[in-house]
């Protein structure tokens, strides 16, 4: 006799911070998940990134040692204008952005959800196409096998593929838009544990950069409007600017060389239809939840699958389960789209401010550290 496939609680596609949490979220509630990454575990991160200290919270939620992830808090953080003919050291908040190793922190996540008897990982595993039914998804994968499940969660970061075959419109379109590029290359005398710095009205005035120095290396990174190879110039010439000041070494360029700008989720959650189609939910970059201002999508990642997580735990236990999770919408709208803001509507006039004027720069500081809006 043919055996039925089994049928899990949730699907993740995807096991970036994002999906991974929502899967130890959901496994933490005895809940049968599957989470499936087309990536080789673990993947090694080439850049630093900054991580809100808010992320703290949402990581032990789903009991997540958070101790050896959470490298460095940020103790110095100088801000410029892009042709540094400005800077300011303003005071830092109480609580001040960690530097960490993304490779580490999905590590860590997926290592916490493997150890729940609820949870099972596949990494090297895509998933080419989505079925979407009335009692249950279906996962098929590139090797021809398929999975089924109640729910599917889509965390599938920049690759929006599967999101057309919802029938939502993905908000992460090619062409223009936001676009976000870094590198990092060993920092030598350069290094300067827990330092960033924030450069602000690159290519324009709503743009950012940024320089963080963490075990050894410096990233340089920035995240402005355009297209791919607006980023790739803005990213060299602000390195040149670094360098010219003594803040980058000489030879930064062969590090930068082959770099792939990526589309920014900045801010495009707010303008999506919807994150909820047929028994499956969209969350973390390929939802869009990233800030508008400063690009910051991991933590806004986590807490869009932390409301994911609990509007599912509803949906597996609901009679009238699509209902339930259309909630997601109204949730996320109500906690999470004020982080995701940009912090002013007109960032020109409020350069010289933030320049001239230690408390506009010390909310400055706080909307890159914690995402305050002002
Ligand atoms: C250059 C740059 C610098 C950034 N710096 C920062 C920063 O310093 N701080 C910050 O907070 N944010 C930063 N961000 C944003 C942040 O990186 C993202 O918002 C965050 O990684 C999103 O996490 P995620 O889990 O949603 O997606 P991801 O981390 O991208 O994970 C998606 C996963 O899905 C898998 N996947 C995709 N398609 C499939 C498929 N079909 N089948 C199976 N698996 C699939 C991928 O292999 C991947 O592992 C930066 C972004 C860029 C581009």
């Amino acid at each position: 006799m043919r055996k039925e496939a089994p049928v899990h609680d949730v699907i993740v596609v995807g096991a970036g911070a994002s999906g991974a949490l929502a899967a130890a979220l959901l496994a933490k509630a005895e809940h049968d998940v599957l989470l499936l990454d087309a990536n080789r575990f673990p993947v090694r991160a080439t850049c630093t990134d900054w991580l809100s200290p808010h992320a703290e919270d949402i990581l032990k939620s789903a009991a997540v040692p958070t101790e050896a992830i959470l490298g460095d808090p940020v103790r110095h953080c100088s801000m410029y204008l892009a042709d540094f003919s400005k800077s300011i050291d303003p005071e830092l908040p109480e609580k001040t952005a960690f530097l960490v190793d993304y490779g580490q922190l999905t590590q860590a996540i997926v290592r916490q959800f493997q150890a729940g008897r609820q949870g099972r990982f596949e990494d090297q595993t895509e998933v080419v196409e989505i079925r979407l039914g009335e009692d249950k998804i279906t996962a098929l994968l590139a090797d021809g096998r398929q999975y089924l499940g109640k729910f599917l969660l889509l965390a599938t970061g920049i690759d929006s593929r599967l999101v057309q075959q919802t029938g939502l419109s993905a908000g992460l379109a090619e062409g223009d838009g936001w676009w976000a590029s870094a590198y990092s290359c060993p920092s030598g005398a350069l290094a300067a544990p827990g330092r960033m710095d924030c450069v602000l009205a690159v290519g324009g005035a709503g743009g950012v950069g940024y320089r963080m120095s963490r075990d050894g290396r410096l990233t340089v990174g920035v995240c402005v409007e355009g297209s791919a190879s607006d980023a790739q110039r803005e990213l060299e010439s602000l390195s040149d600017r670094f360098m010219q000041r003594g803040l980058l070494p000489s030879d930064w360029a062969e590090h930068a060389r082959g770099v792939t700008p990526s589309r920014s989720a900045a801010g495009v959650a707010l303008a999506m239809d919807s994150h909820v189609a047929k028994r499956t939910l969209l969350i973390g970059h390929v939802g869009g939840f990233a800030a508008s201002y400063t690009n910051e999508g991991i933590y806004p990642g986590m807490w869009s699958a932390a409301l994911a997580s609990q509007v599912l735990i509803e949906a597996l236990q609901s009679s009238v389960p699509q209902d339930t999770l259309r909630r997601f919408e109204s949730l996320w709208r109500t906690e999470l789209a004020g982080h995701l803001r940009a912090p002013f509507t007109d960032s020109q006039s409020i350069l010289p401010l933030v320049f001239s004027n230690k408390q506009m720069a010390g909310k400055m500081v706080e909307a890159f550290h914690l995402g305050v809006n002002f």
